[in-house]
């Protein structure tokens, strides 16, 4: 298999990755694509203001509402959802295109874009869930993160609770107790899906042991 490309031999991943706000799903997102060169964000489209630092075109698609309503209307979105009084959207054509070239493609999205995308039957995709050990747990990680005040965490934890209340969406449900476990059950999570037999390509499978 070594003179096959990855890409020959099977499809794209879709990996969607969703957690109450605090659970470390950035961190773990971040320590995929630097574990798996052919693993990349989705840029999705955002109306809100890019934060310090952020740039347009590489964290988001930063875009206005009337650009935003405009793409819903054309179809252009795989899932959209309302975050924090937010759009944010997850253009088709950017996963498409990663997909068709064997790229593995990973989606940073709220339990609403996860529970919109399962609902869409031809969408072929692996969900996790990351959860904190504990709700305390959880409260602690927003304060040591410090950028939220004090009620913004009480939001935070609230949302939270329902959000979890969901985990019937998702495929698998990793516990961020420890961060390097974590990242281990991810990453073993990922390599299993790219073996399974329905993502092989049958073009290449025929050609090279029935041609
Ligand atoms: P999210 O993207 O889910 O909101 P982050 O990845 O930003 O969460 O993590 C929230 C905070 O918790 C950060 O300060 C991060 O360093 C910390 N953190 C992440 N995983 C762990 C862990 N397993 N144990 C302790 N702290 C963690
Ligand atoms: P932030 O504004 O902090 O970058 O993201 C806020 C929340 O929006 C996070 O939970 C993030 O996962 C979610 N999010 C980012 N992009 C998308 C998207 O395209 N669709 C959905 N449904 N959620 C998204």
């Amino acid at each position: 298999m070594s003179s096959n490309p990855l890409w020959e031999v099977r499809r794209g991943l879709l990996v969607a990755v969703a957690a109450p706000s605090g659970a470390g799903k950035t961190t773990l997102c971040v320590r995929m694509t630097e574990r798996f060169k052919n693993l990349r964000y989705a840029i999705s489209c955002t109306t809100r203001p890019p934060r310090e630092g952020e740039v347009d075109g590489e964290h988001y698609h930063f875009v206005s509402q009337t650009r935003f309503k405009e793409m819903v209307d054309q179809g252009a979105f795989l899932e959209w959802a309302v975050v924090h009084g937010n759009f944010y959207g997850t253009p088709h054509a950017e996963v498409k295109a990663m997909r068709d070239q064997g790229g593995d493609v990973l989606l940073d999205l709220d339990v609403q874009g996860v529970a919109s995308i399962r609902r869409l039957e031809r969408v072929d995709g692996v969900f996790c869930l990351i959860l904190p050990p504990s709700q305390e747990a959880l409260r602690q990680r927003l304060v040591t993160r410090g950028k939220d005040t004090e009620d913004e965490i009480e939001r935070r934890m609230t949302i939270a609770v329902k959000e979890i209340a969901q985990v019937d969406l998702f495929d698998y449900v990793i516990v961020n107790d420890d961060l390097d476990d974590a990242t281990r059950q991810l990453e073993s999570i990922i390599r299993a899906e790219h073996t399974r037999r329905e993502r092989l390509r049958k073009d290449w499978f025929r050609t090279t042991f029935f041609p």
